[in-house]
């Protein structure tokens, strides 16, 4: 059925994202947002805008009755979610599935499968996806667990079945550690997620962080986008993504999406969502499933052309993909960097007054930010201010590229990690795409 009008339940960048989407599409806006984005950009923009609570997120951007009432107010026929947020939650998707509002994202089943870890992984291993070596589930008894551990070898690394956003994850060492840091994982899952189970997998020593785009019409068709290369993280936060991957030959690259491409038609996924593994020595490892759309999605847009948010709400409008794997078409490559307000080099958080603000421009350079000059960064949600998108024929042109548009960007007022950003783009080993998850951390602690 044709979305008319759509609710945003969202903020930043992302809310601003979705709603030129839906525009383009001659779909209707509806904004909602907490007292302390009534000045932001896409509640600016949208065609209706409602408040709908305090500041603090669990009052406003997770409160679901309060979002389910502006979607009736307002009569929103759909809802997106983003990311974050309620964007992985099973329950709010329910919820507003009956109500009758078409909710654009995966069916409510599959987000909750997914958004167990230890389910996730039993269904990828069904499906036929590789996994990292690891208990079989959910550990119960700490005997069972150092058996398993003694199998697979150390280190191990304990993870938190709901955990998500790089927490809830714990490296250990040696049998003499496990004991206390399974309780220890267990007990923090539990404050922070609400859920004590945990599991445990074999700790890769250097790999690639790699994620696969996909997309299904939930009625037994799939395609993937291909792959991106997120291996630049900070405690497991990713900072720069690019794609295609500098190490993914396209023999890999068709392999292993035709895998997770079968895998979702064959569970008759709905919508967007990416399959995220590991790599090392040219072997695959399945971690985890994120049922929405990812923060670094434009990167993948750039090397297919197609806007993947449009895609989800096609799709969710009960239309078929938009093309079929044959008529995908991988060209040059694509990085972004994730701007955030916080120090370059200690990462603390710098909210507060943008007091001027330019955003690069030019051939192939895209930014997604709802900033402006006198916008008033808030302290109380995620740091990431804007993300800069930058396209080449090739990761050379890209790069060269991207230093330019880097040096054009001003935010003036607050500070930002655009110098991070601008040495990691003349390091030789970001020039050479000779780089895994543990790079970037060891590169700063080299700096002092
Ligand atoms: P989250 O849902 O919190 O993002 P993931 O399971 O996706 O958790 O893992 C996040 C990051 O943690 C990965 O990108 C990687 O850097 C690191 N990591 C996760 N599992 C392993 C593992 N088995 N070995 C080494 N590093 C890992």
């Amino acid at each position: 059925m044709a979305i008319t009008r759509l609710l945003i339940a969202n903020r930043g960048e992302i809310a601003l994202r979705i709603h030129r989407a839906a525009h383009e599409m001659g779909i209707e806006t509806v904004a909602v947002h907490s007292t302390a984005d009534a000045d932001a950009m896409h509640v600016r923009l949208a065609d209706h805008a409602i408040c709908i609570g305090p500041p603090a997120a669990r009052d406003s951007y997770l409160n679901m009755a309060a979002i389910i009432s502006a979607a009736e107010i307002s009569h929103a026929d759909a809802i997106h979610p983003g990311y974050g947020f309620l964007s992985e939650n099973a329950k709010f998707a329910e919820i507003v599935e009956a109500h009758g509002i078409t909710w654009v994202g995966p069916k409510p089943e599959h987000i909750r499968t997914m958004g167990d870890k230890v389910e996730a992984k039993r269904t990828a291993g069904a499906l036929g996806l590789p996994l990292v070596p690891g208990s079989d589930g959910a550990i119960s008894d700490i005997a069972e667990a150092a058996k398993i551990a003694e199998e697979i070898g150390y280190p191990v690394i304990i993870k938190a079945a709901s955990g998500g956003g790089g927490r809830g994850m714990k490296v250990c060492h040696g049998p003499d550690e496990l004991e206390t840091l399974v309780q220890q994982a267990g007990s923090e899952a539990k404050a922070a997620f609400g859920d004590d189970t945990v599991y445990l997998e074999k700790y890769l020593g250097n790999p690639r962080h790699i994620e696969f785009q996909v997309f299904g019409d939930g009625k037994g068709n799939a395609i993937h986008l291909g792959e991106r290369d997120c291996s630049l993280q900070r405690r497991h936060q990713k900072v720069l993504e690019e794609a295609p991957s500098p190490v993914i030959s396209p023999e890999d690259r068709s392999r292993m999406g035709g895998i997770v491409a079968k895998a979702m038609a064959d569970m008759g996924y709905r919508g967007a969502g990416t399959i995220e593994f590991l790599w090392e020595d040219g072997e695959f490892y399945f971690i985890e499933m994120n049922t929405r759309l990812q923060v670094e999605h434009p990167v993948t847009e750039a090397i297919t052309g197609m806007d993947l948010v449009r895609e989800q709400i096609r799709i969710a409008e009960g239309r078929p993909l938009s093309v079929t794997q044959e008529e995908l078409r991988f060209t040059g490559h694509a990085i972004e960097c994730r701007i955030n307000a916080e120090d370059p080099f200690t990462f603390a958080p710098s909210p507060g007054l943008v007091t001027s603000y330019h955003a690069a421009g030019g051939m192939h350079v895209r930014v997604d930010s709802g900033l402006y000059a006198g916008y008033r960064i808030p302290p109380y949600y995620d740091s990431m201010i804007a993300k800069l998108i930058v396209y080449g024929r090739t990761r050379e042109g890209c790069i060269m590229r991207l230093r330019r548009a880097l040096e054009e960007m001003v935010v003036d007022g607050v500070k930002t990690n655009i110098p991070l950003h601008q040495a990691l783009m003349h390091e030789p080993d970001i020039l050479n795409g000779d780089y895994t998850i543990k790079w970037l951390e060891e590169w700063l602690a080299e700096r002092g």
